[in-house]
């Protein structure tokens, strides 16, 4: 025993008891075999015929049982001076008294040896194989031996028949030792120490004593029965200790009453005293073994709730704290567990969330989707992942990601319900948003012109494309005005670059102010040219936008000296296509271009019409519309 560690019961108040532990052990084992050798004794000898069993040799075996190899010994030294002393009371011979005691340590010796092989091994009467060994080796094997050599010894020295020695032996002490060691070492190992409410546990061992007192004491009424009740209402109340402990005094008071000729096993009912005696120590042993039976399956009963504790407590420990929400449902939604995470994640207490009903806190946009995942699993499906958000106790919305998982009922295997673990995802869905937004913003500045702030080159290709698509299918024109402002050189060389850039601003407003179809696009083509897609636009209609920039801008007067006007013109080539096969969208920019070349060669302030190329090249003229000047 390590000497530092506090000790769990009372022995604190005697710190003598634990530095001489073992003299006082010793002792104890001395006076206790001593006085148990005596009373039996007498007993003997007060009445031979009743034979009573030879519990001694239990005795000592239960205390090697639990002591170290090396104190056996001291305990057999002990046992032996103990027996002798009974020896010496009945003046036995020398030689019978060498013989007979060392015969009985022999016995002891041969169960403790076969029966702890090794020397950590602690008596285990609760266990089914420990119970067996201790049949084979304790109970039958030594005391065959030593029945054997009695016996034979008996043979020898006196010549009876062979039979009747070796047989008392056996029994007796067979008998003594499955009756003693089990109950003494479960008192001896437990110390009685495990903490009783004597207070409301006083009356069982009580009554149990009274029972036995009244059972033995006549033979009438058959109380006798109630005695195995009431020993294992004391076991289970006060355990295996005290059990024993109460069995032992059972056992005593019964041969006491049964010596003193009173109760049912009492020599005048039976045959022979021998038989009488045997009967009574029969039911003594059947209650030992009746204690130690239950207590198997308490002690199993018991390791099973320690494994079920441990495995609850385990579970516990890992879904109260966890971040994520677990939550147990059935297939309709029904909550049969919610995690506290659900308090920290959605400001919902468990029993709150608990009883809400199905999807409730579901977003409703997100609500298709998450009845989806649940008819998936409903129908067979092993798990799904559902990202939605769901409504906090105050009301905002949270981004969760929830993977949902088929449950199956442990004994019939059948889907019993969803398992549902779910994890707070807005800072995810926050990252992705700011990337989203980061994402349209550089798309948006691909696609403008950082000057003017108009469309650019990029976005005018994809538009005429798409938009040339469009017409193709509903057979509508498309429109596209090619805008160059007039003699913008020399605006450059008269006022430099910087107020060139500025007045290129306002020739895109100007052009901004008269397009206002949604469906229009305004774009910087290049340089100081710029482009209008009109979808679903006429030539005419056409014609007419490209006519109003032109009077937008010219309404600006912009002061242009280099220019015969004295202000900033454009000059304007419009075309007109309806898409089809054998067209390209290429072309209407050609027809507009060449337009706008037209115009500048008649002058520059203008607007022309370009004509479709299979014409102009049948040597149509451009058709010029409307030349105004200011
Ligand atoms: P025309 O009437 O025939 O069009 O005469 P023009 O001088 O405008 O000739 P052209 O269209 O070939 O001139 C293009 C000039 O536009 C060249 C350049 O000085 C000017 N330019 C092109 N892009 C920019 C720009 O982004 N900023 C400024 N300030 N000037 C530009
Ligand atoms: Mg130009
Ligand atoms: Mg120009």
């Amino acid at each position: 025993m390590s000497g530092s560690a506090v000790p769990i019961t009372g022995r604190r108040q005697f710190p003598w008891l634990r530095k001489h532990g073992l003299t006082v052990r010793l002792g104890a084992c001395f006076l206790l075999i001593t006085f148990v050798t005596v009373v039996v004794e007498s007993a003997e000898n007060w009445k031979p015929e009743n034979n009573p069993v030879w519990v001694v040799n239990g005795i000592l075996l239960a205390y090697l049982l639990l002591a170290p190899r090396w104190r056996w010994p001291a305990y057999l030294l002990t046992g032996f001076l103990a027996l002798s002393i009974r020896s010496v009371l009945i003046h036995e011979r020398w030689n019978e008294l060498l013989f007979y005691n060392v015969l009985n340590i022999v016995e002891v010796t041969t169960g403790a040896l076969l029966l702890r092989q090794r020397s950590t091994m602690l008596p285990r009467f609760t266990e089914r194989g420990y119970l067996i060994r201790f049949f084979g080796f304790a109970v039958l094997a030594g005391p065959a031996l030593a029945g054997g050599i009695h016996a034979l010894a008996f043979h020898f020295w006196e010549h009876p028949a062979l039979q009747h020695p070796f047989l008392s032996w056996m029994a007796a002490d067979g008998l003594g030792i499955a009756i003693a060691t089990p109950a003494f070492a479960a008192v001896l190992k437990t110390r009685l120490r495990n903490t009783v409410d004597w207070r409301r546990n006083w009356f069982y061992p009580a009554f149990l004593l009274g029972v036995t007192f009244a059972a033995f004491a006549q033979n009438r009424a058959p109380l006798v029965y109630f005695i195995y009740p009431l020993l294992v209402l004391v076991l289970v109340r006060l355990g295996l200790g005290y059990a024993s402990l109460f069995a032992i005094l059972v056992a005593a008071i019964a041969q006491w009453l049964t010596i003193c000729g009173y109760g049912p096993f009492a020599a005048e009912g039976f045959i022979s005293p021998i038989l009488s005696s045997l009967h009574l120590q029969a039911a003594v042993a059947s209650a030992i073994m009746l204690i130690y039976g239950i207590s198997v399956v308490l002690e199993r009963q018991k390791a099973t709730e320690r494994r079920l504790q441990e495995t609850v407590s385990l579970h516990k420990l890992v879904t109260e704290n966890s971040r994520d929400l677990i939550i147990l449902a059935d297939f309709n939604g029904n909550r049969s567990y919610v995690s506290s995470a659900s308090e920290s994640m959605g400001g919902w207490k468990p029993e709150e969330a608990s009883a809400l009903a199905g999807l409730q806190l579901v977003h409703p946009e997100d609500q298709p989707k998450a009845e989806a995942a649940m008819r998936a699993l409903r129908s067979g499906s092993e798990g799904a992942m559902v990202e939605c958000r769901v409504r906090k106790r105050n009301g905002e919305y949270l981004w969760v990601e929830a993977a949902l998982r088929v449950v199956h009922d442990p004994g019939a295997g059948v889907p019993s319900g969803i398992l549902n673990i779910v994890r707070d995802i807005s800072e995810r869905k926050r990252s992705e948003q700011q990337l989203q937004d980061a994402y349209r913003a550089v798309e948006a500045l691909a696609l403008t012109d950082g000057l003017t702030g108009l469309a650019n080159r990029r976005r005018f290709d994809q538009y005429l494309a798409t938009e040339w698509r469009r017409g193709m299918r509903a057979r509508q024109p498309l429109s596209l005005l090619m805008l160059d402002v007039d003699l913008f050189k020399a605006y450059n060389d008269s006022y430099g670059h910087q107020r060139g850039d500025s007045c290129l601003k306002q020739i895109a407003e100007s052009c901004m102010d008269v397009v206002s179809r949604p469906g229009d696009l305004v774009a910087r083509f290049g340089g100081e040219e710029f482009v209008v897609t009109m979808p679903n636009t006429e030539s005419e209609g056409a014609m007419q936008v490209a006519e109003e920039i032109c009077e937008a801008l010219r309404s600006r007067r912009l002061p242009h000296n280099g220019s015969p006007l004295g202000i900033v013109t454009t000059s304007i080539g419009c075309a007109t296509l309806v898409p089809a096969f054998g067209k390209h969208a290429p072309d209407l920019i050609a027809i507009a271009d060449y337009a706008l070349y037209a115009a500048k060669h008649n002058g520059r302030n203008q607007v022309c019409l370009g004509d479709v190329p299979e014409r102009r090249e049948e040597g149509t003229q451009l058709q010029t519309v409307a030349v105004t000047t200011a």
